[in-house]
């Protein structure tokens, strides 16, 4: 089973490089939040998912359902607080496909979105067990009531003996103080059994460049001592790894990216999160996973083909590959 919680939000799209947002016509909605696209990733390539979210009372809200329902995950307790909306993203495409973002509704200022209210008190608790996968992110931790429901889960799956992934896509733009936020995002780290960093994080979290991560992702553990895992998205330049087995051996390495015809890298790293829980669960969890080097280096290549798949259609989530597709390109890996 795969808990997955937090935002689940629409991306408008344009492609206009350097445009300012305003002087954009066009917008292309796509489906679309961290943890909803590990949620619909993950269902699509056959797991069995629950997904917790707060959405407003509002067609973006009635359309992320419906995509939710289509893609068989099971939504527990969705809560609809009063007078928010859905969150929207506006986010404006270069010609590779990378992406900037803009953020709205921060904390603070009377304007959060519904899924800054995710509560405490609606949780699937009994569904964390041994054996269970809960993901999160680090965006919820930025407002309080659902900074809470992320805490008091992430504390409940690590008493139930649950494994928890927390992607820490770390946007500061929700945090007034960035200092402040830093020592607040590694404490709630501290919780997590694997993190994933993209190279963006790196850098702003940890103030560890790309290029000393790739030669070396034990450094990268080094600063996160109570993780057993770490897992690096690098766009085009690929993922790294570190795990330390229950045996105290440590397994690290570096797998290129796919060379596809990238449309839209937006979701990538989320299908990369779901390709691995795929192959963390077929090993049987992360204790045999991490103390096996050859499943464990083969669950991050399955895990970039399903991030590289998804780059190739336009759409976080519309974007997802199916897992023939995946194992294809995983296939072509071994030839
Ligand atoms: P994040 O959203 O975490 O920043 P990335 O954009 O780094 O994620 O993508 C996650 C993974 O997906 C990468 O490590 C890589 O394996 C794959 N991927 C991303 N962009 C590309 C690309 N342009 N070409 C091939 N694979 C890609």
């Amino acid at each position: 089973k795969v808990i997955c919680i937090g935002e689940a939000l629409f991306d408008l799209i344009a492609d206009q490089k350097g445009l300012p947002r305003e002087k954009v016509k066009s917008w292309t909605p796509y489906a679309g939040g961290a943890p909803c696209n590990v949620a619909t990733a993950a269902a699509r390539l056959g797991l069995d998912v629950t997904f917790v979210t707060a959405l407003g009372d509002d067609e973006w809200a009635k359309k992320l359902l419906d995509v939710c329902r289509e893609r068989g995950v099971q939504l527990h307790a969705v809560q609809r607080p009063k007078g928010r909306r859905t969150r929207d993203v506006y986010v404006v495409r270069d010609v590779t496909g990378d992406r900037e973002f803009a953020g709205f509704g921060l904390p603070g200022t009377g304007q959060e979105y519904a899924d800054a209210f995710i509560d405490p008190e609606a949780l699937p608790l009994e569904e964390l067990q041994p054996g269970a996968v809960l993901v999160t992110g680090t965006l919820g931790l930025s407002y309080p009531v659902t900074a809470a429901a992320l805490r008091r889960a992430v504390a409940a799956a690590r008493a139930a003996g649950a494994t928890v992934l927390i992607d820490v896509n770390w946007r500061p733009v929700f945090w007034s103080d960035t200092e402040a936020a830093k020592k607040i995002i590694l404490e709630y780290l501290n919780s997590a059994d694997i993190i994933k960093l993209s190279d963006a994080d790196l850098e702003a979290l940890l103030g560890i460049k790309l290029a000393l991560a790739l030669i070396n992702p034990a450094a990268v553990a080094e600063r996160l001592p109570n993780a057993r895992g770490v897992l690096i998205t690098a766009g085009a330049e690929g993922a790294a790894y570190w795990f330390r087995s229950p045996d105290e051996g440590e397994h690290s390495g570096v797998v290129p990216a796919f060379d596809v015809g990238v449309t839209d890298t937006t979701g990538a790293g989320d299908a990369f999160t779901a390709g691995f829980i795929v192959k963390m669960m077929q090993a049987g969890g992360v204790d045999t996973l991490s103390s096996n080097p050859r499943l464990l280096k083969e669950a991050v290549v399955f895990a970039s083909a399903a991030g590289a798949s998804t780059c190739t259609r336009a759409g976080a989530i519309e974007g997802q590959p199916t897992l023939e597709f995946v194992q294809d390109l995983y296939d072509t890996s071994k030839k």
